[in-house]
């Protein structure tokens, strides 16, 4: 008060701070979260999204089992710094494979998203696979769409208790059970099978496991479509791959409106207006796993997963209409009521040709560069302790150090020699260097010229290390050092 009186003096109306009252006018930033009950539904895509979860879980749960050799098929030995793919032993010096395997991941992205959009998301994208899986067992002891929504209302019971507790501890079975396979592609899976049983896994592979287990628990279990409408960054930038000769999940409403419900055969309204095709019974709406309303246009949030199309030919085969209410088409395609070659021609367009082209290159490259990749890798690095020295026989000499990598699954014997100045020998302690498979070992080697055949100053040399008994070599440059 004693602040107001200068205010009050000066003529100036002071306007008290006030909390403002809750009511109906309050407009919250934030949506309250409407849990979807998907309602199941047969039809061509529900069947193809069943195949692709099948697929991909039994790459993924399936692969670490397999043995190549003696060993796990696929292996991320991080300690180790050794990948194991198949026949392949690959070392941290082979990093560029995995920028080429990133490459054709992001240009097969923009290639089948520019064709037919969010492909990925309603297919394969591990967050629609599992939360379709953790789906199924919840539709499995809880019932269908109804009997799910009807239980959650009910208040708790004995029967409610034991549903819940059992769909949660089947949850946790699938999740850990992901969490321990995951693990499995960087720790030799059978070994942490048998850690596992005897509990005695490490602290690392048991955060591992439990973290990704809780990651899909929670995912797949409960934040579901979230993850898709606010959190995958990819739902963000798809439209920029989008144009509208891309295939789509559309509702056409040239054909459905207006819309109305009526029974087979009706075409016109009590009031005698034409009706559509739409007989508005929101099955479309109640199948979509994100809970969106197709009918509404095109949305960030629908994940192409065509389950609304399957809905909707159900109830056009029933009111005995052509099925296609809702199908995959392009907004030129709609616009236009172009026919199906028109839309094929335009879905073949030049961007899907340069995405297509430089996607087919690049793979073509990676792979002949994996194939035709020699399983050697050398470092050369200069003994910064000697540069130069002069050594009996009146020679001069530098000293390196090779790592040499075996990049095979045998046990190998090297042989180095060096070339580029006059006179140039090599002296090794072993000759040839024998490295144990999918093994590296450093060696130090000498490299000796006569005193004075060489003015001073740094002379280009190169390693030549040959595996014996087989065509594998590899060149590797360095410097000889003259002093003044
Ligand atoms: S609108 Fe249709 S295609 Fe899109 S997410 Fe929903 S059901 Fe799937
Ligand atoms: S399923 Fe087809 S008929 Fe039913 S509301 Fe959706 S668009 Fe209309």
């Amino acid at each position: 008060m004693a602040d107001d009186k200068p205010a009050a003096a000066a003529g100036r109306r002071i306007i008290p701070i006030a909390p403002a009252p809750a009511g109906k006018d309050m407009v919250s930033l934030y949506e309250a979260h409407r849990k979807v009950y998907p309602r199941a539904i047969r039809g061509v895509f529900a069947r193809w999204r069943w195949i692709m979860v099948f697929l991909t879980q039994l790459f993924f749960y399936g692969l670490p089992w397999l043995q190549w050799g003696e060993r796990q098929i696929v292996l991320f030995d991080l300690g180790a710094r050794r990948f194991y793919i198949f026949g392949w032993v690959l070392y941290p010096q082979d990093f560029i494979y995995l920028t080429g395997l990133l490459v054709v991941s992001a240009l097969s992205l923009f290639l089948f998203t520019a064709v037919a959009g969010r492909l990925w998301c309603g297919f394969t994208c591990p967050q629609t696979v599992y939360t379709e899986i953790f789906l199924w067992v919840e539709k499995k002891i809880e019932g269908e769409r109804v009997a799910r929504m009807r239980l959650d209302k009910e208040p708790l019971s004995a029967e409610k208790l034991v549903k819940k507790w059992f769909k949660h501890i089947v949850w946790l079975g699938i999740a850990l059970w992901t969490g321990f396979t995951f693990v499995g592609y960087f720790s030799p899976i059978r070994e942490l099978g048998l850690a596992f049983l005897q509990t005695r896994m490490g602290s690392w592979e048991v955060f591992w496991v439990f973290f990704y287990g809780f990651a899909t628990y929670g995912n797949a279990g409960f934040m579901r479509e979230q993850v898709c409408k606010y959190m995958c960054p990819y739902a963000r930038f798809q439209s920029a791959m989008f144009d509208h000769d891309t295939l789509i999940v559309s509702y056409d409403p040239g054909r459905g409106e207006p819309r109305a419900p009526h029974a087979r055969g009706e075409t016109q309204g009590p009031d005698g207006a034409a009706l559509g095709d739409c007989i508005d019974c929101s099955l479309c709406v109640q199948v979509c796993p994100v809970g969106i309303d197709i009918r509404n246009g095109l949305q960030y949030e629908c994940i192409g997963c065509g389950l609304c199309v399957d809905a909707c030919n159900t109830v056009m085969d029933r009111m005995h209409s052509p099925r296609g209410l809702i199908r995959y088409t392009t907004q030129n395609a709609l616009a236009q009521r172009g026919a199906a070659t028109a839309l094929l021609r335009r879905v073949l367009r030049p961007r899907v040709l340069v995405y297509a082209t430089i996607l087919a290159a690049v793979s073509i490259g990676l792979l002949a560069s994996l194939v035709t990749r020699t399983p050697l890798k050398v470092d050369v690095v200069r003994d910064r302790a000697a540069l130069s020295r002069i050594v009996a026989g009146g020679r001069l000499e530098n000293v390196y150090r090779l790592q040499i990598m075996n990049a095979t699954e045998a046990t190998q014997r090297y042989r180095v020699a060096a070339r580029g100045l006059d006179g140039l020998t090599v002296s090794l302690d072993d000759d040839p260097v024998e490295v144990a498979p999918a093994q590296a070992r450093w060696v130090a080697v000498r490299l000796q010229i006569p005193y004075g055949s060489a003015p001073p100053g740094s002379h280009p040399v190169h390693f030549d290390i040959g595996a014996e008994g087989t065509a594998t070599q590899v060149s590797e440059p360095s410097v000889f050092l003259v002093p003044r």
